[in-house]
C-alpha cells in the first residue's frame, strides 16, 4: 500500500512542524481515513485497534480547524479516566505546540477552583472526564456557546450504564451545530446506533481488526489455583524479564495486597487504583511513561487508552470479567507497530470467561505449560542482576518539542491590569526575538506565565530584568513547574 505523508493532508505549517517533531512521518490507517473526513467536519464513528493512533487522527485536525483567536473552547473531549484526560490533553499541546493550542484538562480529584482559573483564559479544547465536566458546566465556569467539536473517547465504555446519563446531560447543552465524533477499539452496534446528534448522520470508519486488539501481542494463558498465582507470577517475570510491565488485578484490595508482596520482593513495583490521591495517580502514570520503575499493578483505571512506550509485558493476574476489558488492557502493549505479549492466569471455574474472550477476539489463546523450576533457576540471575539496576528513562516525544522551551514567571497579572497583548508586544520587540518565539502565556490574578520558544528563553529572562511592560517593571524568574 502506497502511504500518503502528512503533507498530502491540507494542514497549516504550524501543524506540519509539530508532526515532524513528534516524528509522525506517516499518518497511521486510521489517520489517513479519518482525517479528511473530520477536516470536511463530518459526524463520525471510527472503530480502530489499539494502539492504532486514534488520538491524533481526531486532535490533528481539531488543531487545524480551531480558530486561535477565540478565547472561548471550541473543542470538548470526553473520556473515561482522568489518567486519560491528561494523555489526552497533552497529546493537543504536542501537535498544537507551533500553533499556540491551549488545551485544558478538567477532571475529579484535582483542585475545582485551578481548573476554573485556567478555563478563564484563552482556551481552545477542554478535554475532561464527564462528571467533573457537568460540575463546571452548572457552576457556569465551562461555557459551551462556542463549542464546535465533540470527541468521544472510549466511545463504548463512555456510553456504557455507567456514563450515559451524564454524556447526554453534557450532550444537551451544547450547540447543535458541531461535529460529533466517537472512537474506540471495541465498539457494539448499539453505540453505532445510537443517535447523538438528530439532525446529522454520521459516517462509520472501521479498520480491519474485527475485535479490536492490535496484531501485534502474543497472547498465552496459564491455568492456576488462586493459591500458586504469586509464585507463577513471579516465574513469569524472571522468565519474561521485562522492562516494562502492568499487571492487572480485578479490584483495589487485591491491587494494594499484590503490591505489598511485589514490594517485599524488591520489585520496586508502582500501584495505581480509584481509592489513591489523584496527584498520586498522576505522578505514577508520569514515571511509568518516563520509565522511572518496571511494574505497575493497576485496576482498570489502567486499561483504557493509556499509551506508555514500550509496555512489552501485560499480565492478567486476574482475568477481566468483560471480554472487551481483555482487548483494551492488553492493548496497553503492542501499541504502534511494536510487539507485546499478554498473559493471563486463570483459575480452573474461569473458564467460561475464557472461552467469552476467545469468542470475542476471535482466536483461540494459547495454554502454556508452567516452567521448569531450572529454567527459571537460570534465568533468575540475569533477572536479579536487572532488578537490582536502575532502568533506562526513557526520552518522551514531547521532550523534542519542550527542548528549547523556557517558562518564565512575571510577578504581576490580571489585577494589575496585564493582558497577553502587553506581553506579546514588548517580548516581540526585543532583539531578536518575533512573534513566533512567544509560547502559551498564562495570566493569573497576581502571576504571569509565558513559554519562550526557540532557545531565546535565556536571553528574554535577562532582557526583561531592565524592560518595563505597561510602564511597570515586574520581577521575572525561570518558571519551576515546566510542564
Ligand atoms: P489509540 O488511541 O488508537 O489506542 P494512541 O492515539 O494512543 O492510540 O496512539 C498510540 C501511539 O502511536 C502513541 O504513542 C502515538 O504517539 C503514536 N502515533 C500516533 N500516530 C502516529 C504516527 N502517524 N506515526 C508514529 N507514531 C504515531
Ligand atoms: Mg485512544
Amino acid at each position: 500500500m502506497i502511504h500518503k505523508t502528512f503533507g498530502s493532508f491540507s494542514l497549516s505549517d504550524d501543524i506540519q512542524k509539530s508532526l515532524r517533531v513528534l516524528d509522525y512521518k506517516i499518518p497511521t490507517e486510521v489517520q489517513e481515513r479519518v482525517m479528511p473526513l473530520a477536516l470536511e467536519k463530518n459526524d463520525l464513528i471510527v472503530k480502530a485497534k489499539t494502539g492504532s493512533g486514534k488520538t491524533a487522527a481526531y486532535a490533528i485536525p481539531i488543531c487545524e480547524m480551531v480558530n486561535w483567536l477565540e478565547n472561548k473552547p471550541q473543542a470538548l473531549i470526553l473520556t473515561p479516566t482522568r489518567e486519560l484526560a491528561v494523555q489526552v490533553k497533552e497529546d493537543f499541546t504536542n501537535i498544537g505546540r507551533f500553533k499556540r493550542i491551549k488545551a485544558a484538562a478538567i477532571y475529579g480529584g484535582h483542585p475545582f477552583a485551578a481548573q476554573k482559573m485556567e478555563l478563564k483564559q484563552k482556551t481552545h479544547v477542554a478535554v475532561g472526564t464527564p462528571g467533573r465536566v457537568i460540575d463546571h458546566i452548572r457552576k457556569g465556569t465551562l461555557p459551551l456557546n462556542m463549542i464546535r467539536f465533540l470527541v468521544i473517547d472510549e466511545a463504548d465504555r463512555m456510553l456504557d450504564m455507567g456514563f450515559i446519563d451524564q454524556v447526554k446531560e453534557i450532550i444537551k447543552e451544547l450547540p447543535e451545530d458541531r461535529v460529533t465524533m466517537l472512537f474506540s477499539a471495541t465498539m457494539p452496534q448499539e453505540i453505532k446506533d445510537l443517535s447523538l446528534n438528530e439532525r446529522r448522520t454520521p459516517v462509520q470508519v472501521d479498520i480491519l481488526e474485527e475485535s479490536g486488539l492490535a496484531a501485534d501481542i502474543d497472547h498465552s494463558l496459564f491455568i492456576t489455583s488462586e493459591e500458586d498465582k504469586f509464585g507463577l507470577l513471579t516465574d513469569i517475570t524472571v522468565m519474561e524479564n521485562p522492562d516494562s510491565c502492568i499487571i492487572f488485578c480485578s479490584t483495589k484490595d487485591r491491587v494494594d495486597l499484590l503490591w505489598e508482596q511485589l514490594k517485599k520482593m524488591n520489585y520496586r513495583p508502582e500501584k495505581l487504583h480509584g481509592g489513591m490521591e489523584q496527584a498520586d495517580r498522576n505522578s505514577v502514570i508520569r514515571r511509568f511513561k518516563r520509565g522511572q520503575y518496571r511494574y505497575l499493578v493497576a485496576t482498570d483505571v489502567a486499561a483504557r487508552g493509556i499509551d506508555v512506550d514500550h509496555i512489552s509485558l501485560v499480565i492478567n493476574y486476574d482475568i477481566p470479567l468483560e471480554a472487551e476489558t481483555y482487548v483494551h488492557r492488553t492493548g496497553r502493549t503492542g501499541r504502534a507497530g511494536h510487539k507485546g505479549k499478554a498473559v493471563s492466569l486463570v483459575t480452573p471455574t474461569q473458564d467460561r470467561f475464557i472461552r467469552q474472550i476467545e469468542e470475542f477476539v476471535g482466536f483461540q489463546i494459547k495454554e502454556r505449560a508452567v516452567y521448569e523450576k531450572a529454567e527459571v533457576l537460570k534465568a533468575r540471575l540475569i533477572f536479579d542482576k536487572k532488578i537490582n539496576e536502575a532502568p533506562e528513562i526513557k526520552q518522551l516525544k514531547s521532550d523534542q518539542l519542550n527542548k528549547g522551551i523556557m517558562k518564565l514567571r512575571f510577578n504581576a497579572g490580571k489585577k494589575k491590569k496585564l493582558r497577553a497583548a502587553s506581553f506579546v508586544g514588548v517580548l516581540s520587540n526585543l532583539e531578536g526575538m518575533t512573534p513566533e518565539d512567544i509560547g502559551i502565556i498564562t495570566i493569573q490574578d497576581t502571576l504571569t506565565y509565558v513559554e519562550i520558544l526557540n532557545g531565546k528563553g535565556p536571553m528574554v529572562l535577562e532582557a526583561m530584568n531592565h524592560t518595563t511592560i505597561n510602564g511597570k517593571q515586574l520581577k521575572v524568574i525561570k518558571a519551576l513547574d515546566k510542564y
